[in-house]
């Protein structure tokens, strides 16, 4: 059997409850980290924490819309086992589903301040932990397709994972004198809870549709195939692989239909 890809390794993960995150933290910990959940939902949080074993994982409660409660989850991870390897900042939200022309600019902004104020700050903390004690680490940030092109997500998402991808370019610029990587990763539509619950449709019906507008056919987007991305982003083996934004789409936002391929006589 090959060897752990991150054994020895301490990794927080936000929005680690549920969906993409959840995924990861069990793919990180079947890969031998030790893994801090941390999200808001204490309950969900608890049960995941609890199936993956407490000897690798314990919940934090962490709120990312309030740097105290980012400071202080980054500090328990490094009180508790004694440094911190790898962020997988990845808590979001869909935020409102208006176009421009209606947008609510009091939810345009509780959607920056989870998506964009969140990532930020969690990056800033994690960092400051991985500088101070000297630590090569990775920094992963969730971006999504909608960064990559109009006419994916609704209006005051598409603006927050555009600028995670700005975030993750000047951490990147800053933090590569200290050791430390940081990237992106781009999903294409997966159907999760925040997918879900956003337009209020069942998970065959989301994996239908994004199925069908998808570029890569015969396989459906799921979780792990996100967290498989993320696992490699974290691991030694893209060593030397930092500002880049991994999109794990299919070659979705390489493709404008607008040409259908041509039929092949075979
Ligand atoms: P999800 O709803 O299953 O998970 C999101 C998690 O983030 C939840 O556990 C939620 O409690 C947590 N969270 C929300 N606000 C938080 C806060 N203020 N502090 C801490 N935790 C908070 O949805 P998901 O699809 O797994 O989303 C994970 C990330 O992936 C998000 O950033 C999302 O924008 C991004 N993404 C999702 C898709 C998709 O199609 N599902 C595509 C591209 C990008």
């Amino acid at each position: 059997m090959s060897k752990p890809r991150l054994q020895g390794k301490v990794a927080l993960i936000t929005g680690a409850a549920s969906g993409i995150g959840e995924e990861t933290a069990r793919l990180f910990a079947a890969n031998g980290a030790i893994v801090v959940i941390a999200d808001i939902q204490d309950e969900l949080g608890q049960k995941l924490a609890a199936e993956i074993g407490q000897n690798q994982a314990t919940f934090h409660h962490c709120d990312v819309r309030d740097e105290v409660s980012v400071e202080k989850t980054v500090a328990f991870t490094v009180e508790k086992h004694g440094r911190l390897d790898i962020l997988f900042s990845n808590a979001g939200k869909m935020g409102p589903l208006a176009g421009i022309l209606d947008l609510d600019m009091e939810e345009f902004e509780n959607t920056m301040r989870t998506n964009v104020k969140g990532v930020t700050v969690t990056v800033k903390h994690a960092a400051r932990a991985m500088v101070k004690s000297k630590t090569r680490g990775s920094i992963i940030c969730t971006s999504s397709v909608a960064a990559a092109m109009g006419g994916v997500g609704p209006a005051a998402y598409t603006v927050s994972k555009s600028a995670v991808v700005g975030v993750v370019k000047t951490a990147c610029s800053e933090l590569g004198k200290y050791g430390i990587r940081v990237n992106g990763v781009s999903p294409y539509g997966v159907a999760t809870p925040m997918t879900c619950e956003s337009y209020n449709i069942s998970v065959e019906e989301a994996e239908r549709n994004t199925s069908s507008l998808a570029n890569l056919k015969g396989i459906v987007l799921k979780c792990r195939h996100v967290a498989e991305a993320v696992l490699f982003l974290a691991s030694d083996e893209s060593a030397y692989v930092s500002g880049h934004n991994l999109t794990v789409d299919g070659g979705f936002t390489m493709v404008c239909s607008s040409i259908p391929p041509p039929d092949s006589s075979i």
